[in-house]
């Protein structure tokens, strides 16, 4: 079954490809880019917000996801608001130096924090499936690796000896919160989509 992403990201669409290769789902960029406003207090809110968005133009089956990092100890930011998160720098390095220094004084259990990604497949108004993936990990002290995107470099996964995300590309692809979310979509879709 065909979904239009409910994002005009290209290279969202690619990944998400590869993410549903050997699935029965395929993601198909839209004609247009729909203005949504991302005012939901949850992933799961936000990822509905979208992908509605989408449907309500087109008609048609569409898939949106919203993702972010989470730190408990840092409640009033990042989170939904993750894309949103210290809007004075444009480029990611400078958001996550700063990251790095609000949290200078952190150690420990206060360090901790999470990626999640949340998946909606909206398929009609009465068939909305949504499927969420996280991966934990904690806040590095320094800017490690060159790969991936966003808060790649300062998140330092459970159980990878102190190397971050951007450092880790294939272990991330096989165990990201996006691809939990996938697999988790293609278990259940497996037999229920024609
Ligand atoms: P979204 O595109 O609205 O879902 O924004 C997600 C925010 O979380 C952006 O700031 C991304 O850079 C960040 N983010 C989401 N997934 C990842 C990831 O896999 N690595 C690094 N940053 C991520």
């Amino acid at each position: 079954m065909e979904f239009i992403l409910a994002s005009s990201n290209a290279h969202k669409v690619e990944e998400l490809n590869k993410l549903f290769a050997d699935s029965k789902i395929k993601v198909v960029s839209p004609e247009n880019k729909v203005e949504v406003i991302e005012d939901g207090l949850t992933f799961e809110e936000n990822a509905l917000k979208k992908a509605k968005g989408y449907f309500d133009k087109y008609g048609k089956p569409t898939l949106a996801d919203d993702s972010g990092l989470v730190v408990p100890s840092m409640p009033d930011i990042l989170g939904v608001r993750s894309a949103r998160f210290a809007p004075q720098f444009e480029d990611y390095k400078d958001k996550n130096n700063f990251l790095i220094s609000e949290m200078s004084k952190l150690s420990g259990e206060d360090r901790a924090a999470y990626f999640v990604c949340n998946f909606c497949f909206y398929i009609s108004p009465s068939e909305v499936y949504f499927f969420e993936g996280r991966v934990h990990g904690e806040i590095g002290d320094k800017i490690q690796g060159g790969d991936g995107f966003g808060y790649d470099p300062i998140f330092l996964p459970t159980g990878k000896g102190g190397k971050s995300m951007a450092e880790v590309m294939d272990w991330k692809m096989a165990n990201s919160h996006r691809a939990k979310a996938a697999a988790a979509a293609n278990r259940f879709f497996e037999g229920h989509l024609s």
